[in-house]
């Protein structure tokens, strides 16, 4: 704490990330790709000519947003990038939130959403999650400041179907409603298609998971044109060139090479759904999942002890300490032998 500091800087609760273990660890903690990017990408990365460096990159990020665009089938208009999907989700709630009444997101959602409300002084009101651990879509008020949530939902996994955010959009019409898709690839149902007919609609997508990038740090936007005009002046009101021209070349080549990306998140969804039936067979109660994690927990074992043995042995997961979710751990999928070392460890622990 410090008197300089602005009075709101020391009312802040910031965001804690998942450890990044500087020994050889099992690391099944932050939702990380187990697979290498396309190759395209290493080889764009070898051929780059420092000479790019000495420019600022195009403030607009043409060249990636047209490939977006193409990607998704919309308009280049349509498309908004930033330095990894966090940055486009407090770019997002400043431009759409800061509103009087009150955002409204679930309880048990991404944990880095109560941090910007705190950062921009947004009222939150938070919706308890159905018995089946699900986004209860039918309890967003259609009179709040907004609405945002993570589908696949994090970290419990389950995802509702476009059908089902559709029926959201009928009623909800006068605020923005945000959609957080960093999972979808993993076996979710992209609301994209939504943005032609609902201004409202904004959905956030990353290269972190799905696209094995998330050193590169890239996220981006879908919505209405002028939902994404709005994005962008407050980008440029913060800072031009949120993405650099070496990470703009790579995930453009990262885009070009689909059949790379299918191979990987096929690997990931079956070696996830052979790991829930290895867990069940240890007694853990596994939460349905569409993302690249699961969230279990087991009715004999305390999670946090779980947790403990498992990093003692070399293996790191998620333990949240929160009233939810204190009994579960989030556990990344990460290779099949990996998960091997994971299953035959909690075998041990679980004795
Ligand atoms: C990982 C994650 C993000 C952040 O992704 P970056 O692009 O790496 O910043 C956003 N939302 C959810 C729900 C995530 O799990």
């Amino acid at each position: 704490m410090s008197k300089f500091w602005s009075p709101r800087v020391r009312e802040l609760t910031p965001y804690t990330p998942g450890e990044q273990p500087r020994e050889r660890l099992i690391k099944l903690n932050t939702n990380e790709n187990p697979y290498p990017p396309a190759p395209g990408v290493g080889a764009v990365l070898r051929n780059y000519s420092t000479d790019h460096l000495r420019l600022y990159p195009d403030p607009e990020s043409g060249a990636l947003r047209q490939a977006l665009a193409r990607e998704f089938g919309v308009e280049v208009e349509q498309v908004f990038v930033g330095n990894g999907s966090d940055e486009v989700l407090a770019l997002a709630f400043q431009a759409f939130f800061c509103q009087q009444r009150p955002l409204e997101m679930p309880e048990t959602t991404y944990s880095f959403y109560p941090v910007y409300c705190r950062l921009y002084g947004i009222e939150r009101r938070a919706l308890p999650l159905t018995a089946n651990h699900e986004v209860d879509l039918a309890a967003f008020a259609t009179d709040s400041g907004g609405t945002i949530f993570a589908n696949p939902n994090a970290p419990t996994g389950h995802g509702h179907g476009r059908k089902a955010i559709a029926e959201l959009l009928k009623r909800v019409t006068d605020s923005v409603v945000l959609v957080d898709e960093a999972y979808v690839d993993f076996g979710g149902e992209s609301a994209i298609p939504l943005v032609v007919s609902h201004p409202n609609l904004v959905v956030t997508g990353t290269f972190s998971k799905s696209r094995s990038l998330a050193g590169l740090r890239l996220g981006y936007a879908v919505g209405s044109r002028e939902l994404i005009e709005g994005l962008t002046r407050v980008k440029d009101s913060f800072n031009s060139y949120p993405v650099d021209s070496l990470a703009s070349a790579l995930a453009i080549a990262a885009l070009e090479d689909n059949e790379h990306f299918e191979a990987c998140r096929e690997k990931v969804i079956t070696t996830r759904e052979r790991t829930r039936t290895r867990m069940e067979k240890l007694g853990f109660h596994v939460l349905p999942s569409q993302a690249n994690f699961v969230l279990v927990t087991h009715p004999e074992h305390d999670a946090a002890q779980l947790f403990a043995g498992l990093r003692e042995r070399g293996i790191l997961v998620r333990h949240f300490n929160t009233e939810a979710l204190r009994d579960f751990l989030r556990i990344t999928i990460g290779t099949d032998d990996e998960m091997e070392s994971l299953i035959e460890t909690l075998e041990t622990l679980c004795g």
